[in-house]
């Protein structure tokens, strides 16, 4: 591969910037190589992996640090993609936007700056996984759960600011957020909400503080670096029950979303429930050979079979309740009650006390315990297995939940792909998360998956669906589809970009939103 260079920079240019990022954090954080580079390749690229190549990486290991980097690449022009631990898999991994930026990797900052037990909540910096956190919290004896992600690897900051969720009552990771420093491109050191108080006494608990509040607008973004990161934690409670209930037909995705959301708006289901569909649910017990081993999308009679075979619902709905044994049942009551309604609905449901360990990777999440289930689908299609994913936003309708489904079935099926997805349960809305999954050594398949997600974006558009979240590739094609009023969302979000990062050096084209200096790149891919 010949070397990759940031975006209108000679060789000559670029190796004065390296040296002087050496100076700073030392050369064995300053990565160039393509060995050293590897991991900054998108490893589940819809398309060819070198579309999104990074020109180098740099690893500082404080606040200073950056300052002094950010200093640089405003000197040279060059642009930096902030990333945490890097694991954002499926929607680029750690790789930029624009080819030729620099990779700023914040996983050497990965110290635990608090955690208040009384308070309920941690203070954390980027490089912090979900493992971490849980093992500090379980090592020091402190009465509190992490909410985990799919995948346990990944940073609170970087899922947090992803607006990433998981499947406890904390299962809304925005939501759970309070606090962050930032460092915007001038090098300036931003505190929010209570944070700016100086020597301040709530940043972890009060998430406005006084006038606009900005955190939100650090999520999805380029507009900062976040360097710290408050996060509220859910109390260990004494207790906590996990069920599941399967359901035979497909069109009982309507009852159970018409059932779950009322559950779901008076809080007798408080976390995020998901219902997954029965081809998911069982690619976690068995490979996709074992059922089928033709082209093209699993037949219909095939699917039947393997869900008899396994013991699956066509879909299967997993809750949690957490709390004292007496509330527990109550709720559960009500719950059994309600999906009673549906015939065949199959309800199984298990009390634990609080501090006990499931060992499925599913359970452990709802559990509080990180695992990484996100990767048991790799198998599922054989060969090196990757994924890609569409997630539209669904509102929390039976209607809109078979439209989705049916629609994105179809079309799967059109491209050669199995319906391999599911709804996570907000209470107005739901996540609907789509996997396209493939074999990246197989050419046809990765061609074909880049082209089905494109048409599912098309097909979303036109019924009036918007995704929460966009592999690189499709960055401003999804942003595109917020288009009212002429696009005036983007234009604000463009407005704002280049009054705070005028060399446009701060992930340029993240969400669609690419700095005047380098708006000529935009491209619907
Ligand atoms: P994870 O490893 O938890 O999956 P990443 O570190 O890959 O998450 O981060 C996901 C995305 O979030 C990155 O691609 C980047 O756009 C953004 N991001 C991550 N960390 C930061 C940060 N500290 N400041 C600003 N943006 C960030």
């Amino acid at each position: 591969m010949p070397q990759t260079l940031p975006p209108n920079l000679s060789a000559a240019q670029f190796d004065r910037a390296l040296a002087g990022w050496r100076a700073i954090v030392g050369d064995a954080h300053v990565l160039s190589s393509d060995a050293g580079l590897a991991v900054y390749i998108d490893p589940f690229a819809p398309g060819e992996p070198h579309a999104f190549a990074a020109s180098a990486a740099v690893l500082p290991a404080s606040v200073d640090e950056i300052r002094a980097v950010l200093r640089i690449a405003n000197q040279y022009r060059i642009p930096l993609w902030t990333v945490s631990t890097g694991r954002n898999f499926a929607y680029g991994g750690a790789a930029p936007r624009l080819t030729g930026s620099v990779v700023l990797d914040l996983q050497r900052m990965n110290r635990i700056l608090e955690v208040n037990e009384t308070l309920a909540y941690a203070l954390v910096e980027p490089g912090v996984s979900y493992f971490d956190l849980y093992a500090h919290l379980r090592d020091k004896g402190y009465k509190l759960w992490v909410d985990p992600p799919a995948a346990g690897w990944g940073s609170v900051v970087g899922n947090t600011l992803e607006r990433g969720f998981g499947y406890t009552d904390y299962g809304d990771h925005a939501a759970a957020q309070c606090g962050m420093e930032v460092m915007l491109a001038n090098g300036d050191l931003l505190r929010t909400g209570m944070g700016g108080v100086e020597i301040g006494t709530a940043w972890q608990l009060y998430q406005p503080g006084y006038g606009p509040s900005f955190d939100a607008m650090f999520m999805q973004s380029n507009y900062g670096i976040v360097t710290k990161l408050g996060v509220w934690l859910m109390p260990a409670p004494p207790a906590y029950l996990l069920g599941e209930i399967q359901f035979r037909r497909e069109a009982d995705l309507e009852a159970i979303v018409e059932i779950l959301r009322p559950l779901r708006l008076d809080a007798t289901i408080r976390n995020h429930a998901v219902i997954e569909g029965g081809l998911r649910r069982a690619a976690g017990l068995s490979p996709r050979r074992q059922w089928y081993d033709g082209t093209g999308a699993m037949p219909e009679s095939a699917v039947q079979a393997m869900l008899d075979k396994l013991g699956v619902g066509r879909w299967n709905l997993h809750f949690a309740l957490y709390g004292t044994p007496e509330l527990i049942d109550a709720r559960y009551a009500l719950i059994e009650r309600a999906f009673a309604r549906v015939p065949d609905a199959r309800l199984t449901a298990a009390r634990h006390a609080g501090d006990a360990q499931p060992t499925g990777g599913g359970d452990r999440n709802m559990a509080g315990i990180p695992a990484m289930t996100a990767f048991r689908m790799l198998d599922w299609r054989g060969g090196a297995g990757a994924h890609v994913d569409f997630a539209p936003i669904c509102p929390a309708t039976g209607r809109d939940a078979m439209r989705q489904y049916t629609m994105v079935k179809a079309r799967a099926a059109e491209y050669g792909f199995d319906y391999y997805g599911g709804f996570t349960a907000g209470a107005r809305h739901l996540h609907h998360i789509f996997a396209a999954i493939f074999d990246r050594d197989d050419a046809n398949q990765v061609e074909q998956a880049g082209a089905l997600l494109r048409s599912l974006m098309s097909d979303a558009r036109a019924a009036g669906y918007g995704e929460y979240r966009a592999h690189l590739a499709y960055m401003d094609f999804a942003a595109a589809q917020y288009s009212f009023n002429d696009g005036a969302s983007l234009r604000f979000a463009e407005t704002l970009k280049d009054a705070l990062d005028p060399n446009g050096i701060l992930a340029p084209g993240k969400q669609g939103i690419w700095p005047a200096a380098w708006r000529d790149r935009r491209g619907y891919t």
